[in-house]
């Protein structure tokens, strides 16, 4: 390395130069340290990324799958309903028949809205 200071080759070990006697170990100190926080970070990201990235392809699937099982219950509950006579059977099978849909919308709605961040976190790292 060179000497800040002067500017003569001095040995990358030495902590002060001997031309002009000036600090050397103050920088390189700064250096190090930053370079290791820098790779702690981006350790951490790597960390990071993996279970980020298995979450983004699980909780959408979940998602869908859940609101698939909450699609097909909706049907059947819609079958149940044409083919049911009595009135307060009717009431509960719309009841029913509305809150699973309720339930499939928000469950596709949440796996859409995770698929949206998780590419978001993506691409900004
Ligand atoms: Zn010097």
């Amino acid at each position: 390395m060179f000497c800040e200071k002067c500017g003569k080759e001095i040995m990358d070990e030495a902590v002060i130069c001997p031309n002009c006697g000036c600090s050397t170990t103050k920088k390189n100190t700064i250096t190090n340290t930053s370079s290791s926080q820098e790779y702690a970070t981006l350790s951490n990201i790597n960390n990071l990324t993996t279970p980020a990235l298995i979450l983004a392809f699980l909780v959408p699937l979940i998602g869908i799958v859940i609101a698939g099982i909450g699609l097909s219950k909706v049907s059947s509950a819609k079958m149940l309903q044409l083919s049911a006579k009595g009135s307060l059977e009717l009431d509960n099978y719309k009841s029913k028949f509305t809150t699973s849909i309720i339930i499939a919308s928000v469950i596709l709605g949440l796996s859409f809205v995770s698929v949206i961040i998780v590419s978001i976190v993506a691409f900004a790292l």
